[in-house]
């Protein structure tokens, strides 16, 4: 897959425009990412994304949006599966804090 290493070089040198909250620095690493698919959640590991320094916001090309879905739709199953741990949040007290 000698495309796919080419893909992965040009991705990684990707410019982002500054943070639209915070007008932080976005530079791009791989990150796992979660999707809702039908009502299930699933993890797409090395996801490259841009990350903005200062508050943490992410942002993913449309390329790579694209790319996930196509993997999505064309592999049957997952590699691997990771339990997840559900929580429900109480309802908030008003004059709580
Ligand atoms: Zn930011």
């Amino acid at each position: 897959m000698a495309g796919a290493v080419e893909e992965r070089e040009r991705q990684v040198s990707w410019h982002y425009a500054d943070c639209r909250y915070c007008g932080g620095n976005v530079k791009e690493s791989k990150v796992p990412r979660d999707v809702w698919r039908n009502g299930r959640l699933l993890v797409i590991e090395d996801v490259p994304t841009g990350v903005c320094c200062q508050c943490g916001e992410k942002y993913v090309r449309p390329e790579v949006a694209k790319a996930i879905d196509h993997l999505l739709e064309t592999t049957q199953s997952a590699p691997r599966t990771i339990k997840v741990d559900v929580y429900a949040l109480p309802e908030l007290e008003k004059d709580a804090a």
